[in-house]
């Protein structure tokens, strides 16, 4: 804990002290992010690093393997749900971003679980079974190249049909398909290759592309 604590020493220092005003600017007048991230939890892909963001910018939900669970107002605990509540009703958010991510290990345990399994933790598998439709999509398309049992493979393109999936989810809410269509709500699929640091966006065909790493 030393680490975080030095590191908020260092903060305070630097960061802080450069950016004191916008602090008291945002503490004052509120947020107004102009984006709504929902990232995996996994320590290795923070977006704050990666889209090199500053205070008030990015409305952030983290969980595990960026997960987008259907529209469902009953008496369950929906975390995802009402931060996503918050941001298009609260915030006027003018857009959501699904930002998958290569190595993914809720994608990995997702593949490796067969669909009838029994559930086998208090919360994971369950929450993880909301991506099942992105499963059965990346088996599908890893047998039509005969590759079904190349399981990096598989997970690969699990963890891009998760970020579809999540963008099918985000419609079912009546409120975020009302302003997509007015067409004050964007909604995006990105996916971030941890290895390399790349970065790719789904077109409008669902496929991902390359984010030119350089230019305007
Ligand atoms: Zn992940």
């Amino acid at each position: 804990m030393d680490k975080l604590i030095a590191g908020y020493r260092r903060f305070r220092a630097n960061f802080y002290e450069h950016h004191k005003a916008e602090f008291e600017h945002l503490s004052a007048k509120g947020q107004k992010p102009s984006a709504m991230i929902i990232g995996c939890s996994d320590a290795r892909v923070d977006p704050a690093i990666n889209f090199d963001t500053g205070p008030g910018e990015v409305f952030m939900v983290r969980n595990v393997a960026n997960v987008v669970p259907p529209y469902a107002p009953d008496s369950d605990h929906h975390g995802t749900s009402a931060a996503l509540e918050f941001a298009v009703k609260g915030l006027d958010i003018p857009n959501i971003v699904i930002l998958g991510h290569a190595k993914c290990g809720g994608i990995a345990a997702l593949v490796d679980a067969e669909e009838d399994a029994e559930m086998k933790t208090d919360f994971l598998d369950l929450w993880m079974s909301v991506a099942r439709p992105a499963r059965r999509s990346a088996i599908a398309q890893a047998e039509a190249v005969n590759r079904a049992d190349d399981r990096t493979y598989v997970c690969r393109l699990c963890e891009r049909a998760n970020v579809l999936v999540g963008i099918a989810n985000l419609r079912t809410f009546p409120w975020i398909a009302e302003r997509e269509k007015a067409g004050t709500l964007k909604l995006h699929g990105w996916y971030f290759d941890i290895t390399k640091g790349e970065l790719y966006r789904k077109n409008d065909l669902d496929e991902f592309e390359l984010v030119p790493p350089t230019g305007e």
